[in-house]
């Protein structure tokens, strides 16, 4: 069996959007899970059923920081609250402490990596924060990392309607090459990966 794993940030959306709800109704519709790192700011009383079905669904949730800044730039503190306070937001509405974290724009330090304390994720990129991007092309991008342990670090910001439509292709043709979906931790488990919080950005391959 292979495996591989799509991974969301920066849900959820704004009062009016509902593209992390209609990502859910495309993984609902092919069976599969996926893991969502989150940007706490964003949660309110409108998007926390959205957060609730995730979890329901058997999807993983993440911290992606509290506001989304570039943490290089911050104080030890401001760091630490950052972090803090969206873990403090997802375990509210989930119970579960988050396992991994994503930097923003992946911009990472030594002092990031002295103040929190759990494994920092990247993943295969597919310019899917490009907006000009289409469909067709995040698509090519994806197919051309297919690989056993692929992590894939999507985005379901407000509006990005290109990858809705770049997920709900790739799926039954990854599924046709073989391939199980899985959260993000389950990938290194089920790859024999260990993660640890030693300044390293990890993915699986
Ligand atoms: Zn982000």
């Amino acid at each position: 069996m292979k495996y591989c794993s799509l991974t969301f940030d920066d849900g959820p959306n704004f009062a009016g959007d509902n593209t992390m709800n209609r990502m859910l109704d495309i993984l609902e519709k092919h069976g599969v899970v996926a893991s969502f790192f989150l940007i706490a700011n964003k949660i309110s009383d409108e998007n926390t059923a959205v957060i609730e079905r995730a979890v329901k669904m058997g999807c993983d949730i993440e911290n992606h920081t509290w506001s989304h800044p570039d943490m290089t730039k911050l104080t030890r503190e401001e760091m630490i609250e950052e972090y803090n306070k969206c873990d403090e937001a997802i375990i509210k509405i989930t119970g579960k402490k988050p396992v991994l974290f994503r930097p923003p724009y992946i911009c990472v330090n030594d002092l990031m990596h002295e103040v929190i304390h759990v494994p920092f994720i990247c993943g295969h990129g597919c310019e899917d924060w490009v907006k000009e991007r289409t469909a067709d092309e995040r698509y090519k991008l994806m197919m051309d990392n297919v690989q056993d342990g692929v992590m894939y670090l999507l985005h379901v910001d407000d509006g990005n309607e290109n990858t809705l439509k770049l997920v709900d292709r790739a799926i039954p043709v990854l599924k046709e090459q073989g391939f199980e979906f899985v959260t993000a931790p389950k990938l290194f488990e089920l790859k024999g990966v260990p993660m640890k919080d030693n300044g390293q950005n990890w993915t699986v391959v």
